[in-house]
């Protein structure tokens, strides 16, 4: 469907034009009709399908519509992140779509000095984006009110979850006027999450974006058995193949990432990680670097990647396998973007194979198998015999001697308690500005 056949007005037509926005996606085919009516959203969206369009063109459309009032401009949408990262991309999107309209939208978060911040903010913005602790920091220092707000955006509630946000989200809830509308996304729907939803939405539209089918699809998925000290020789072997262009390898831990890196960098391979320990300059430099191709391959943890929008990225490769298998989906949702078909590789070591079970259930498929390769597990698991197997050649010559060569591996250490980890993280960089 056409973006003038559901009713956008013709400025931000034009800007979504400049984007190469031809036809709307389905999620923003469904959602925008109702948001420009004024109902509640719950959307079940991952990043990848235009979930960031799918809100913010009905907002700005709305805001474009009321009479401008004299004086300060008041903060009229709020719309909350859990990473620095989704939020600065998030106001990117607003400020491309809304460029013909004169509105001001300004993003939060922490790591860095507040100063800039609250300065825009004296000036007036019409559209605050934020991660919630640096907005809760500023709402108790009485540099932000949100009492004007009439459009509350709640993205990746369930990483909010995951990072131990929500009591910061509920509080800012607080401040926020009743008499509003609320758009709720969450890519999965664990108990709390459904919880806060029904508590803060009001007879809301229920649009569901389902990532599976449509995102996994499209992308050549592969896993490769292997010993976990061996992991590392199988990427520096798999990256000998220059198809490779561009690659954003997932680390379960940031220990993990910067081992990946230092011994990438070894074997002459170029590499940079992405993490929560990283500075906020190291990130962002990181990221544009990977996004202009100075940067092969990116290492990155969960967090650290998700919502991370970059474009044509040609491999997703699984170090290690995520404890969640939702993750699998999102992690490798990142090379299928926009319809583009892209390739995920998987390593599997022994006590990975549960998790890749659970992958499989949820994907509804077998992942292929490749077995040609060097760093074959010494006992091959029972879904190398029963699943597909994918007979995909490597030039690289193979190195008998390291074969099934046990490391003392690294990155891969099991959390037991990954929510708790994640909470922890968030808690203590909390203190150090570190993920804000
Ligand atoms: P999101 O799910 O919001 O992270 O969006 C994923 C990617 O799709 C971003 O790179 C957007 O710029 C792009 N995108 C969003 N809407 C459209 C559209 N209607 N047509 C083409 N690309 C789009």
């Amino acid at each position: 469907m056409l973006f003038k056949d559901l009713n956008i007005v013709e400025p931000i037509q034009r800007a979504l034009k400049t984007q190469g926005y031809s036809k709307a996606t389905p999620i923003q085919e469904k959602a925008i009709p109702s948001i420009l009516k004024g109902i509640d959203l719950l959307g079940c969206a991952q990043t990848g399908t235009g979930k960031t369009a799918a809100f913010a063109i009905p907002i700005l459309q709305g805001l474009a519509a009321e009479p401008q009032i004299k004086g300060k401009r008041q903060i009229k949408a709020l719309v909350l992140a859990p990473t620095r990262e989704l939020a600065i991309q998030i106001s990117d999107s607003f400020k491309a779509y809304g460029k013909h309209l004169g509105l001001k939208t300004l993003v939060i978060y922490g790591g860095v000095s507040q100063n800039p911040q609250t300065k825009f903010l004296g000036i007036g913005v019409d559209i605050l984006v934020a991660t919630p602790g640096r907005l809760l920091d500023l709402i108790n220092q009485r540099f932000v009110r949100l009492n004007n707000i009439k459009y509350f955006v709640l993205d990746e509630a369930d990483q909010m979850l995951d990072m131990g946000m929500l009591e910061d989200v509920k509080r800012i809830i607080d401040y926020i006027p009743p008499k509003r509308q609320t758009l709720f996304f969450s890519a999965t729907m664990p108990h709390e999450i459904e919880k806060l939803a029904n508590q803060i939405l009001k007879d809301p539209v229920k649009v569901a974006i389902t990532p599976v089918s449509s995102t996994v699809d499209i992308i050549e998925q592969s896993v490769y058995f292997v010993n976990k000290g061996n992991k590392i020789h199988l990427l520096n072997h798999l990256l000998k193949d220059k198809s490779i262009e561009s690659a954003l390898v997932f680390s379960r831990t940031k220990h993990g990432a910067d081992q990946i890196v230092k011994q990438l960098e070894k074997s002459g391979h170029n590499a940079q990680a992405i993490h929560g320990n990283k500075s906020q300059n190291a990130r962002q430099l990181a990221l544009k670097n990977f996004k202009e191709r100075k940067t092969r391959v990116l290492v990155a943890t969960d967090i650290a990647a998700r919502g991370i929008d970059i474009d044509e990225l040609s491999h997703v490769i699984n170090f290690d396998l995520p404890e969640v298998p939702e993750t699998y989906v999102h992690r490798i949702g990142r090379t299928g973007r926009a319809g583009l078909g892209g390739i995920a590789i998987s390593f599997c070591d022994q006590e990975e194979q549960a998790l890749l079970r659970d992958i499989q259930k949820l994907i509804s498929k077998a992942v292929p198998v490749v077995e040609d390769h060097p760093f074959q597990l010494i006992e091959k698991p029972f879904e190398m015999k029963a699943a597909a197997v994918l007979n995909r050649k490597h030039s690289a010559p193979k190195t008998p001697a390291s074969n099934n060569r046990r490391g003392s591996g690294f990155g891969a250490s099991k959390s037991n308690n990954r929510k708790n980890d994640k909470a922890r993280d968030y808690n203590k960089n909390k203190k150090n500005d570190k993920w804000q």
